[in-house]
């Protein structure tokens, strides 16, 4: 049931259910992040791996703070300056915080999402919100109130309805438990912009390490849509009957060879938070036209082309 009284949901989050909410990244799987009972319907809902920690939301850090998270020194620049945001801070968990969040890490993730509906209800909350993506574990995440419903919707109390997401891909992530600031997961906030804050290096060998204990659940095939997904159209040695029969996702210009109304346009203007607010809506929309095969196009690997890039290659067959 999709909704819009957010103190509808409040009393839902209190009795300890599930409200899917919108945030600027993507719609979150909510549910009161002191609650184990609560966090562990998430898991069973969303089919998600119990190795894989969510993320816990609030409006502010001094909340956050009053609950025994603390952001370091080294991290108060990037608050400033990207939160509320999406950007995510891995930090020294608290004993107010069950192991099922973190995934019996002694860390753990907070974000103050940028979205008015969203930071009000945070606000009249007396407990943070995990909210991990309101999609199956897998499935590419959803970016309206729609998509959660149509997905989701038996399986949940309701929908906050918040329109469509404004930055479309999940937050970056970063962890400050290290001496150097490690980024753990491509997302929203461009690298960019976050080492200019930091005016250092990011350290990025968690990126290349998909093994890496510090970034579980960055499986390397997600966001998967039903029908296959390559990147490379060479590599399939195609003829032109093959292309009848092919969707296609690109940036900024149609493929010469595609039935026009099988194509979609990330942004004609090349813009990239354009492109990453398109992205995902995008996937689901060449996989419902039930054609053989996608073609993605990545996008020049800069910016929050990095990003967008790492979540076509997530969803292609190659992963
Ligand atoms: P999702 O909620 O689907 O956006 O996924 C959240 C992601 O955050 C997880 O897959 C982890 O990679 C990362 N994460 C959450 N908590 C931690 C943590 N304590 N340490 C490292 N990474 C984390
Ligand atoms: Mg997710």
């Amino acid at each position: 049931m999709i909704i819009n009284d957010l103190f509808f949901a409040k009393n839902i989050l209190e009795q300890g259910e599930l409200v899917a909410i919108p945030t600027e990244t993507v719609y979150g799987l909510a549910a009161n992040a002191f609650d184990a009972a609560a966090i562990a319907k998430i898991y069973q809902v969303k089919n998600r791996p119990q190795f894989n920690p969510l993320i816990i939301h609030s409006n502010s850090l001094e909340r956050f703070s009053h609950w025994g998270i603390h952001l370091p020194e080294s991290a108060m620049a990037l608050a400033k300056a990207f939160s509320p945001g999406p950007i995510t801070f891995v930090v020294p968990k608290s004993a107010l915080i069950p192991d099922i969040v973190t995934a019996g890490q002694n860390t753990v993730a907070i974000r103050i999402p940028n979205h008015p509906i969203a930071l009000q209800l945070l606000s009249e909350l007396a407990f943070p919100l995990a909210a991990p993506s309101a999609n199956l574990s897998g499935m590419v995440s959803p970016t309206s109130a729609e998509d959660v419903e149509a997905q989701l919707g038996s399986q949940i109390a309701a929908v906050l309805n918040g329109g469509k997401c404004g930055v479309g891909l999940e937050s970056t992530i970063i962890s400050f438990v290290g001496d150097t600031p490690k980024l753990l997961r491509l997302g929203g906030l461009s690298i960019e912009a976050i080492e200019q804050v930091l005016n250092l290096k990011l350290d990025t060998n968690a990126l290349i390490n998909n093994e890496n204990p510090e970034a579980p659940g960055m499986l390397s095939r997600h966001y998967a849509p039903h029908t296959p997904l390559y990147l490379d159209a060479a590599e399939l040695h195609l003829n032109e009957a093959d292309y009848a029969e092919m969707a296609f996702i690109g940036f900024q210009k149609k493929h010469p060879k595609i039935i026009g109304s099988n194509q979609i346009i990330l942004s004609e203007r090349g813009n990239y938070a354009e492109a990453a607010q398109n992205l995902f809506a995008a996937i689901r929309q060449a996989d419902a036209l039930g054609k053989k095969l996608i073609i993605a196009e990545l996008l020049p690997p800069e910016n929050l082309g990095l990003a967008i890039n790492d979540r076509l290659k997530r969803a292609s067959v190659k992963g």
